[in-house]
C-alpha cells in the first residue's frame, strides 16, 4: 500500500470511525467471496459508511486523491462486477450499514428505503402494511436493494410486474466526484424530459453509488395458488403457457420451466424433498397465480390443468392446497440451485429470447451441445414467461480444471453464437460484470459504444468508480 493510500484510509478512519474502515484480512475476507465461492481479488480496504452524508465524503476524498473505488451490496451478484482487483488498488464500498426503512406510503403505494436494506426486509416491511414488494429472487435473503438496483434485478415475478426498472420510483444516488443526486421523488407518473434515475437502474455501480430508493408498492396479495406440472417437451410448455396468459385473467405471477434433471438435483441436495409426481417428466412447470379480491383461483388452475391435460400439453400435475405444500413445491426451484452448484465449476449463462422461440432456441443449443461434447449434460431452465432461460452446462467430470475451463468456454461462444441468430441477449438478469464483458464489447455496434462511453466519461471523468465493469478500462 502506498503511503498516500494508507493516509486516505486514516482520513477516513477519523471521520467514520475504526469500525467503518476494515483492513486486517481476516476482517475483509467475508467480502471477497461470491455466491459461487470464487474469490476475486485484494481490496485496499472496506469502508462501511452509516448514512449517505458518509458515503458522499468517502466518494469526494477517493476523487480528490483519483482512488478506485466500487460499491459492494450483499455480493450475490453473478457477473463478478462487486469485487476489487487483485492490484490492491480499490476500495470496497459496503452499504450493509445503511439499512433504514425510511418511510413507506400505504396509500402511494410507496417505500422510501436505504439502499443497504435486505430485499427480504423489504418485504416483511411491506408485508406487515398490506403491501408487497414484488420483487422475489432466490437471493432475496443476502441481496441488498442498492445491488437489485444496480443490476435491474428480475426474478421469479417479471412476467406480472416487471424488472427492478419498473419497481423504482426515484432514486438517490453518490455520484462519482462525491455530489448527491437527490432524485427520491415518490410519484407514479412524471414525464419531465430525460429520466436520470432510469440511467441507474443496470449500471452495475459504474455510474454512482445508489444509496437510496423509492420503489413502487402493490396490494398484497389475499391468495396465490401454486401448481407443478409434468409436460411432455418445451413446446407444450411454451403452449400452455400461452393457454396460462389468456386464461388466468393475467394474475399469472410466475411461470417457472424446470427439466427432469434439476427435480433431480433438487432432490439430491435436500433430500427431505420427494418427487413431485407419482412419475417422472421430462419438462416440469412451477406456476403461481394470485389476486386480491373475489376470484376463485383453484378453480382457473383446474381449468387451465383440464385444458391443458385435453390438449395433451400437459400430462400430469400436482396442485398446492395449502402454504405448507405451496412451498414445498417452491423448495425444488430453490434446491436445485444448491444441487447445481455442489457439481462444482460449470457453464452458467443468463440468456433471453423471444418467448416463442424458446422452444427453437433449446433445440439448436442442444444439438450443439450433443455435437461438441455428447458426455455434457445441458441444464435449461428458467422464469420461461419472460424468455430467460439459464442454460446450464455440467462438463463430463473427468476432465481436468483446465480441459473443463477450455470446453465450457467454447460452448459459451458457440451457444452465444446460436443466440445471436434468434436476436436474444447474452445477459437477460444477471449484468455484464467482468464475466460478460468480452461477450457484450463484441456485439455493440460502433454507435452503440461511443454513446456508452460518452455516459460513463459525463458521469465518472476520472473513471474511479467501479473501473472496468462493463466497459473497458
Ligand atoms: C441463488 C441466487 C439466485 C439469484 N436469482 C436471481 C434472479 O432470479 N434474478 C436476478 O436478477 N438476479 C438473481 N441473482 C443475482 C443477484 O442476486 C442479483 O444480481 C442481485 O440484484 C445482486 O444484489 P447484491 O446486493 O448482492 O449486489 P452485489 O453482488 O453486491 O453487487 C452487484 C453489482 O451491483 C453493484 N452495486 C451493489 N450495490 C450498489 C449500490 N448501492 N450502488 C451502486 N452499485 C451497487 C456492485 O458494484 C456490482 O456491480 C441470483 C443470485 C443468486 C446467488
Amino acid at each position: 500500500m502506498t503511503t498516500d493510500n494508507a493516509g486516505i484510509l486514516d482520513t477516513l478512519a477519523t471521520r467514520l470511525g475504526e469500525r467503518g474502515v476494515l483492513r486486517a484480512e481476516e476482517e475483509v475476507s467475508r467480502y471477497l467471496r461470491d455466491w459461487a465461492g470464487d474469490e476475486l481479488g485484494t481490496p485496499l480496504a472496506v469502508v462501511r459508511p452509516r448514512n449517505t452524508a458518509e458515503v458522499a465524503d468517502t466518494v469526494k476524498l477517493c476523487h480528490e486523491h483519483n482512488l478506485r473505488v466500487v460499491p459492494q451490496g450483499g455480493h450475490t451478484g453473478l457477473v463478478g462486477g462487486a469485487f476489487p482487483d487483485r492490484d490492491q488498488d480499490e476500495l470496497i464500498i459496503s452499504l450493509e450499514r445503511m439499512n433504514r426503512i425510511r418511510d413507506l406510503d400505504p396509500v402511494n403505494f410507496s417505500m422510501t428505503v436505504d439502499a443497504g436494506c435486505i430485499l427480504e426486509a423489504v418485504k416483511q416491511a411491506a408485508d406487515a402494511e398490506d403491501c408487497d414488494f414484488p420483487l422475489s429472487l432466490g437471493a432475496q435473503g443476502s441481496c441488498q436493494i442498492g445491488g437489485n438496483v444496480a443490476t435491474n434485478a428480475g426474478g421469479l415475478n417479471v412476467l406480472r410486474h416487471g424488472m427492478m426498472r419498473e419497481l423504482v420510483l426515484g432514486l438517490e444516488v453518490v455520484l462519482p466526484n462525491g455530489e448527491i443526486w437527490d432524485g427520491l421523488t415518490a410519484l407514479h407518473k412524471d414525464n419531465r424530459g430525460y429520466d436520470i434515475a432510469q440511467l441507474f437502474l443496470g449500471s452495475e455501480g459504474t455510474l454512482g453509488i445508489v444509496t437510496g430508493a423509492v420503489l413502487k408498492l402493490v396490494p398484497k396479495p389475499e391468495q396465490t395458488r401454486t401448481a407443478m406440472l409434468g409436460l411432455p417437451s418445451v413446446t407444450s410448455v411454451i403452449e400452455l403457457y400461452s393457454l396460462a396468459r389468456r386464461g388466468c385473467s393475467d394474475l399469472l405471477s410466475a411461470f417457472e420451466l424446470i427439466p427432469r434433471r434439476c427435480i433431480e438435483l433438487a432432490m439430491e441436495a435436500s433430500p427431505q424433498l420427494s418427487d413431485p409426481m407419482d412419475e417422472a417428466y421430462p419438462w416440469y412447470v412451477l406456476m403461481e397465480v394470485s389476486a386480491t379480491g373475489p376470484v376463485d383461483l383453484g378453480e382457473m388452475l383446474e381449468q387451465l390443468l383440464e385444458s391443458g391435460m385435453e390438449k395433451a400439453l400437459v400430462l400430469d400435475g400436482a396442485l398446492a392446497s395449502s402454504e405448507a405444500q405451496s412451498q414445498h413445491l417452491w423448495q425444488f426451484r430453490e434446491s436445485m440451485l444448491e444441487g447445481q452448484r455442489q457439481r462444482g465449476k460449470h457453464l452458467r449463462t443468463d440468456v433471453s429470447v423471444p418467448i416463442s422461440a424458446i422452444p427453437a432456441f433449446v433445440d439448436r443449443a442442444d444439438a450443439m451441445v450433443t455435437e461438441v461434447s455428447p458426455d455434457s449434460t445441458v441444464i435449461a431452465y428458467g422464469h420461461v414467461g419472460d424468455g430467460n432461460l439459464h442454460f446450464n452446462i455440467l462438463p463430463p467430470p473427468s476432465l481436468s480444471d483446465e480441459d473443463k475451463h477450455t470446453l465450457l468456454h467454447d460452448l459459451e461462444q458457440r451457444l452465444f453464437a446460436i443466440l445471436d441468430d434468434f436476436r436474444g441477449s447474452i445477459s437477460a438478469e444477471h449484468g455484464i460484470g467482468r464475466t460478460k464483458q468480452a461477450a457484450y464489447l463484441t456485439r455493440l455496434s460502433p454507435t452503440e459504444r461511443e454513446l456508452l462511453q460518452g455516459i460513463k466519461s459525463l458521469f465518472d471523468p476520472h473513471g474511479i468508480m467501479s473501473r472496468g465493469r462493463i466497459l473497458p478500462e
